[in-house]
């Protein structure tokens, strides 16, 4: 990226929130569940699966985070009334991770007895290195206690993602999105890459089933080497991507015979994810550069 664009990526939480939110609305399915319903309809009728995100990473109060897993409930329930295949995925602070561990164990046990009822998967998504001990700690407590519909997401920038891996059998490895320090993550795209095909490497190896998220085209390829050389069946690991990212790629892995689960984020709490999303989009800088141009120029 030049150096223009790195700079105007940076700025980007300086964008006016309408910007951001134009710009994002092709990661976002929208702000309610119907919308979410509607998305995933399209997505399976086209052969890919998907995997719900409730957006509200910023809890303030238990009333909150028990408000956000009610909505996971009104998530599964309305799946397996339109019958549409998909899972969801969680982000253990949404549920109160920072506020009272209790709290977030009763939330995300409520849910995944819930899921498995309904013949439901529950993905919990990783977050910052902050919360990395504990996201692994509470998943390993509810398998311990005999929840089996419920896997991890590792990323492949953390130093420690190798030594994570054993023990687990439903892993989405990602690069990772978080900004890290460098004792604690790869800073450089090409360690990151390498990190990731070990990674992946290792989870195959120990016959976990792997969700590889990644619109990376050199991972991509691995991915289909690694999977190949390893004779995996169809059903015996999954690809993922983002609602909006790469979806004629998605298509093609699909037409291929390949399982592909799309990542599809709803709510009213799109700011966050947003920026994240658009700081990762090579794109971007010029969209907003030529956004913010239109507003002084035409003063919108
Ligand atoms: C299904 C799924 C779940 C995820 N869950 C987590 C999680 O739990 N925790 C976590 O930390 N991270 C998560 N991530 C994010 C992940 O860590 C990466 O930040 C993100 O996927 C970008 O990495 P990449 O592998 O696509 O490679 P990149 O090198 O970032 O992207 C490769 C190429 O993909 C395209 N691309 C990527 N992103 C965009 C975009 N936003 N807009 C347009 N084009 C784009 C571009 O062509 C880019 O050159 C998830 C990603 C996916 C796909």
């Amino acid at each position: 990226m030049a150096l223009l664009d790195r700079a105007i990526v940076r700025l980007l939480p300086a964008v006016p929130r309408p910007v951001v939110q134009r710009l994002s609305s092709r990661y976002i399915a929208g702000p309610a569940l119907d919308d979410a319903i509607r998305v995933v309809g399209r997505l399976n009728a086209k052969g890919k699966l998907a995997t719900v995100d409730v957006l509200g990473e910023e809890i303030a109060s238990a009333d909150e985070a028990r408000a956000i897993a009610g909505q996971y409930h009104d998530v599964l329930a309305r799946l397996d009334e339109k019958k549409l295949d998909a899972n969801i995925s969680i982000k253990l602070t949404a549920l109160g991770l920072e506020l009272d561990p209790d709290l977030c164990h009763e939330n995300l046990e409520a849910v995944v007895v819930d899921a498995a009822a309904r013949g439901r998967f529950v993905r919990i998504d990783m977050e910052d290195s902050s919360t990395t001990d504990r996201t692994l700690a509470l998943h390993r407590r509810l398998r311990d206690e005999g929840h089996e519909n419920l896997g991890v997401v590792l990323q492949a920038y953390m130093r420690r993602t190798l030594e994570d891996i054993p023990g687990l059998d439903n892993v989405r490895i990602c690069k990772g999105i978080y900004v890290e320090p460098a004792d604690v993550a790869f800073q450089e795209f090409d360690e990151v890459r390498r990190s990731y095909v070990r990674s992946l490497e290792a989870l195959v190896a120990q016959g976990s089933y792997v969700g590889i998220a990644t619109h990376d085209e050199y991972l991509i390829e691995q991915a289909l080497r690694i999977v190949g050389d390893a004779g995996l069946p169809p059903h015996g690991y999954e690809f993922q991507m983002l609602l909006g990212v790469r979806p004629d790629r998605a298509d093609e892995l699909v037409a291929a015979g390949h399982r592909l689960r799309v990542y599809v984020p709803y709510g009213t709490d799109w700011y966050e994810y947003s920026v994240r999303r658009l700081q990762e989009n090579p794109k971007i800088a010029g969209y907003v550069a030529r956004d913010l141009a239109a507003r002084v120029l035409f003063r919108r």
